[in-house]
């Protein structure tokens, strides 16, 4: 999928994401349910995760969005294809 980051000139990246992971609701194995996701963290082809050359709490935000965000934007189920520790709901055993 493309890179959703957006240049403070309007300029979308021209890379590629590669690598994504989730955060949220997990199991004892570390693997996020889909429906408890509560971000996806991004790693792109061009410029990896966005943070730049100093990393920074602000540099590494860049490339977290919101399920919403992503779906808003048609990106959502390919992020989560993308994510190594989403398992599928179906997967999951919920206390
Ligand atoms: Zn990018």
């Amino acid at each position: 999928m493309k890179c959703p980051f957006v240049y403070a000139d309007g300029h979308q990246c021209t890379g590629e994401v590669y690598r994504a992971g989730a955060y949220g609701r997990s199991d004892r194995f570390g693997a996020v349910d889909e429906r408890g996701i509560r971000k996806i963290r991004l790693w792109c082809s061009e410029k990896n995760d966005h943070a730049g050359s100093v990393p920074s709490f602000e540099g590494k935000l860049r490339m977290e969005f919101y399920p919403d965000e992503l779906h808003r934007r048609g990106l959502l189920a390919e992020a989560i294809a993308l994510c190594e520790n989403v398992c599928p709901e179906s997967a999951v055993a919920l206390p």
